[in-house]
């Protein structure tokens, strides 16, 4: 018998989704230490933008509370959370949407407002998922050429057209760690609400905010309130250390939370997340102590990428991006050594690698190993 069903599975899938490649994630540490007989002790992974500090303990204590609870469902309305969220951000409990990671809420936004014959704009070298879930809707790119590895706005609202439901901003941007003021961002929203009206939904991803500098940050709840096209997400995979548990929101005026609402799985967010993000949103030291080791470990790479006459893009978020020429060959002398970093071709950055901000014996070990490997060609 012929178990081969390779050709039927292509067949019945659209063209549009047999035409996407499937997002690169960071190598996992037992893979590594698999291929490469090392000890996964020894390895160190700055490869997906991860918290170094690890889970954080209230988070810790508040999972190991509700164990015994994991027999049932999640609460499917997220109700405590969405509670803590609210307080925290001053919007209304319904106007924030709950996602299995931010990256779910980016795919329900995606869901809910592209289809084939749409179209989505985001910027080149712009968080890949944004193409991903555009892809996988068989809606039409709008790719906007970078400038200084970041987003054009002002090319990126020429970019507009009738066909455009979608607008995707990452700020900062990951790969590249580039970030838009304010003030930018702010003319951005009101000059595509003035020009499209509820017809262009921008979705302003903020994965990396809490890493910001005090005097950068701002109160995007209040472009929500003042913009009914704007979706802003967040997550708790990064500052907060719970990119395990798979936890994100998004906040948006009540009919695009209705929309999304409409797409989304009933229960996509755990009950284990549920509990840690409300213990990780409370607990303000362990937020301030890895904004500050991230602040730290960031003055490390560049002070060492700068020794070593390596360009890098200043970054705003966890992790670096910087150019080492032939980054596939660096990649993997990095590998041989127990380095885990992330090579960024897919994202068009092919000289480039980038590096996630570790604990400071990581920072150290990564920097030992790439001036080993660029002394070695
Ligand atoms: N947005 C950006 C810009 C990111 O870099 C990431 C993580 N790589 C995400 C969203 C999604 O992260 P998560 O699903 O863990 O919240």
């Amino acid at each position: 018998m012929n178990r081969d069903d390779s050709k039927n599975a292509a067949a019945a899938a659209p063209d549009y989704v047999l035409a996407i490649a499937p997002y690169q994630a960071g190598k996992p540490i037992d893979e590594l230490a698999r291929e490469f007989k090392l000890d996964p002790a020894g390895i160190v992974k700055l490869a997906s933008n991860e918290n170094p500090l690890g889970l954080p303990e209230s988070a810790r204590r508040a999972i190991t509370d509700i164990v015994n609870g994991l027999g049932r469902y999640p609460d499917p309305n997220g109700f405590d959370l969405k509670a803590a969220l609210s307080a925290r951000y001053g919007v209304p409990a319904d106007w924030i949407t709950l996602g299995n990671g931010s990256n779910d809420l980016l795919e329900l936004a995606s869901l809910a407002l592209l289809a084939p014959g749409a179209a989505a704009v985001y910027a080149q070298h712009a968080f890949a998922v944004y193409r991903l879930a555009t892809q996988a809707r068989g809606a039409r790119h709008i790719v906007v050429p970078a400038r200084d590895y970041g987003h054009d706005l002002d090319r990126m609202y020429d970019a507009i057209d009738a066909d455009t439901r979608l607008v995707f901003i990452a700020n900062p941007n990951n790969p590249t760690g580039t970030f838009l003021p304010a003030g930018q961002i702010e003319a951005f929203l009101a000059r595509v609400h003035d020009g499209w009206g509820g017809r262009v939904t921008v979705l302003l991803d903020e994965a990396y905010n809490e890493y910001l500098d005090p005097e950068l940050r701002f109160d995007s709840a209040r472009w929500v309130e003042q913009y009914s096209n704007l979706i802003v997400s967040r997550t708790f995979s990064k500052a907060y250390g719970l990119a395990g548990l798979r936890v994100g929101f998004a906040m948006a005026q009540p009919r695009l939370t209705d929309v999304l609402n409409r797409v989304r799985q009933p229960f996509n967010v755990n009950s284990l997340a549920q509990v840690a993000a409300i213990a990780a949103l409370g607990d303000a030291a362990f937020l301030q102590q890895s904004y500050e080791l991230n602040k730290a470990g960031k003055q490390t790479l560049v002070d060492g990428f700068t020794r070593l006459g390596l360009e890098f893009v200043p970054s705003y978020g966890n992790f670096v991006l910087v150019r080492v020429g032939d980054a596939a060959r660096v990649n993997l002398e990095l590998l041989k050594k127990g380095v885990i970093v992330r090579p960024v071709a897919g994202d068009g950055l092919p000289e480039w690698l980038r590096v996630s901000i570790g604990l400071a014996e990581e920072n150290a070990r990564f920097l030992d190993a790439l001036t080993a490997t660029l002394g070695s060609p």
